[in-house]
């Protein structure tokens, strides 16, 4: 085969998986995806979370000789700490009425999170530009942050515009001049977006605390 596709075949493989036993586990970062006899699954593994999640299914009801797959979600990184919501929420709330964001990222070294501020280019009470935060060599993103100000928290058609590449979960948080904000949240992986419907009770506590407007 030619070398250019020789080269994206390698980078995002096709795994036939097997009936009889697991089938072998990602050697390297990155992603992959898996036909089974259930359909086709995108594979992501990163130092701080895999998954495998279908996105295709067979139309057509072809015996397919090959194994089951069933979706997983890991978060290697663990749970995000309450309190870094509450500074965001702390953040959102000194920058009212205008929208502002952060990041909230995750050392594959120490294993340590922290907030991190986005470089703004503009702002205001209808919209956020910005640039990625500098961030050091082994820190991912786990959490991009931004609010809303008066505005209630939910992913607009700029969103899903801005998350549709990332692996990544996105916060958004609205009505943040109220007692207790407003939360939008959902993972992002590759296009696929999945909206939890109920954010940890701890980040309505705690954003009780967090910097009245
Ligand atoms: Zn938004």
């Amino acid at each position: 085969m030619n070398a250019a596709d020789s080269v994206l075949q390698r980078s995002f493989p096709t795994v036939m998986v097997p009936r009889r036993e697991p089938v072998g586990p990602m050697t390297s970062a990155g992603e992959r995806l898996l036909v089974g006899e259930n359909g086709v699954f995108l594979e992501i593994s990163l130092p701080w979370i895999s998954l495998v999640r279908r996105v295709a299914s067979f139309t057509a009801s072809i015996p397919i000789p090959y194994g089951r797959v069933e979706e997983h979600t890991n978060l290697v990184c663990g749970r995000v700490p309450e309190e870094l919501i509450g500074e965001f929420v702390a953040m959102a709330r000194a920058a009212y009425p205008n929208e502002t964001g952060s990041w909230i990222v995750w050392s594959t070294r120490t294993r340590q999170f922290r907030l991190l501020p986005v470089v703004i280019l503009s702002q205001s009470s209808g919209s956020l530009k910005y640039d990625r935060p500098e961030r050091h060599d082994d820190e991912v993103l786990i959490i991009d942050c931004h609010s809303h100000g008066r505005h209630p928290a939910y992913f607009s058609s700029t969103d899903n515009e801005d998350d549709k590449h990332d692996i990544k979960f996105s916060l958004v948080v609205g009505n943040c001049a109220a007692h207790v904000p407003s939360f939008a949240f959902r993972l992002c992986a590759k296009g696929i977006f999945e909206e939890v419907e109920r954010v940890p009770a701890a980040w309505y506590r705690i954003s009780k605390l967090a910097g009245a407007v």
